[in-house]
């Protein structure tokens, strides 16, 4: 009976992974049954996806248990994710926590509701890391727009400030076929953009354990997705620069739906401070890559991740760092400030940086970052861009990107939701986007 149904809520934190999981569990849950309700409502089960990556990890589970608790008290409590598998004591110890799930449990899940009675003490089902060599293939669908399809997991690299590895375990990929199919399924639901997503998703289908083991490359991936019919845009979410090949570039450049956006992870314009953080490829590396994007897509979007505050990272070396940027073609940055992580090689290192210091270079990549985006979305004031119009409505206007990743906005009209449409693009708006004038066809 509809009465007896028992119902989910679930919490995501963190990266478009976790997204593409959490929908994964979800499905599993709702095929065994479950109805799923919002968060802030009484719930049979909470489910909460974590994240290790932010600095207040702790502190954010333990904020989205009590809510669970408000919505109700009786309610049963899972915790899931990078955070749960780094530190699940740390996670039981939390009160109105039942379960803590490990990275090769969390998929299972249903096989651990049998009891929801609240219990005294927590359950934890963790794993060595090592065991978490199997792949799980998922995809999310974000809104009406667009679908994050989960391709990669888990990280080889060693990087010294990062613990994705210790929380995703060793690299590997979905087959190319399971791919295929999942792209298709979400075409067939009409969403018109997937985002390709992974830990590591250049390293796709490299190496000899568990699922990873196929011959095909991402550019091959690259390729076949490219022939799936009724998807309008493809957008590859991040890639290692080392990983990102210039027959990459050049496909992108001559695909259709594969759009002119990239983002890069640089962290550091200093080849010092990437040497220490153990990453592959140094700032002349970097450099070509981007020159290569601009010779072939003067018009792509490119987007970089640096960490600031990383140990050893004296005034001048990120003065260096600063010069890198600004000297690049670059349309913005996302920035983060290092922080000390349990059981990484940069914990040890010498030349910590005040947290004060941290803070302002954070502020000044960040102040960059917006003198970039609108540098480049100067540069593209009077041209003509197929946008991709969003849900949402704010003070009466409907956003949408170009496949550029210019954001823009309109009018709201319901009947805009998500259709793709010609526009030019006119000028930059007082909340800094852009402002478009329309086409008077609606291109399907
Ligand atoms: S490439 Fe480096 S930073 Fe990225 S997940 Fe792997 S180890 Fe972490």
């Amino acid at each position: 009976m509809f009465s007896e149904q028992k119902t989910v809520a679930f919490h995501t934190l963190g990266c478009k992974l976790n997204f593409s999981e959490t929908s994964t569990i979800a499905r599993n849950l709702l095929d065994n049954g479950y109805q799923r309700v919002e968060f802030n409502q009484p719930s049979d089960v909470y489910v909460i996806n974590t994240c290790s990556v932010t600095a207040n990890a702790d502190k954010e589970c333990r904020t989205i248990v009590k809510n669970a608790m408000k919505a109700n008290p009786n309610g049963f409590v899972v915790v899931v994710g990078c955070y749960a598998q780094l530190k699940p004591q740390e996670i039981a110890e939390m009160e109105g926590v039942d379960l803590v799930l490990g990275a090769t449990e969390k998929f299972n899940i249903v096989e651990y509701l049998d009891d929801l009675n609240k219990q005294e003490d927590t359950i934890i089902h963790s794993c060595e890391i090592e065991d978490a060599d199997f792949y799980v293939g998922s995809y999310s669908i974000g809104d009406r727009t667009r679908a994050f399809l989960k391709v990669q997991d888990g990280c080889d690299y060693k990087c010294t400030y990062c613990t994705i590895p210790l929380a995703r375990g060793i690299s590997r990929s979905d087959t190319m076929e399971n791919v295929i199919k999942n792209a298709r399924e979400i075409a067939e639901k009409g969403i018109k953009e997937i985002v390709l997503t992974g830990v590591n998703i250049g390293d796709y289908g490299k190496g000899e354990f568990g699922n990873k083991k196929h011959e095909h490359t991402f550019l091959e991936l690259v390729q076949e997705l490219d022939k799936v019919e009724n998807i309008e845009r493809i957008r590859i979410s991040s890639i290692e620069p080392n990983l990102l090949r210039n027959e990459i570039i050049e496909f992108v450049s001559n695909s259709d739906r594969f759009v002119p956006h990239f983002h890069i992870p640089l962290q550091s314009g200093s080849d010092v401070i990437l040497k220490k953080m153990k990453r592959r490829y140094l700032t002349k590396l970097y450099q070509d890559r981007i020159g290569k994007i601009r010779e072939v897509m003067p018009n792509a979007c490119i987007g970089v991740d640096v960490i600031v505050g990383f140990p050893g990272e004296t005034d001048e070396l990120f003065l260096e760092t600063y010069n890198f940027l600004n000297s690049l073609p670059i349309s913005y940055l996302h920035v983060f400030t290092y922080s000390e992580r349990d059981n990484t090689e940069a914990i040890e290192f010498d030349g910590v940086v005040p947290h004060h210091v941290r803070k302002e270079r954070n502020k000044m990549l960040r102040i960059l970052s917006e003198k970039k985006r609108l540098a480049f979305y100067q540069t593209q004031l009077g041209s003509t861009h197929k946008v991709l119009w969003e849900s949402d409505q704010k003070n009466g206007k409907i956003h949408g990107f170009t496949e550029n990743y210019v954001k823009v906005e309109t009018e709201f009209s319901e009947e805009l939701i998500n259709q793709t449409e010609i526009v030019d693009l006119v000028m930059i708006s007082p909340d800094g986007n852009v402002q478009v004038a329309k086409k008077p066809v609606l291109a399907f």
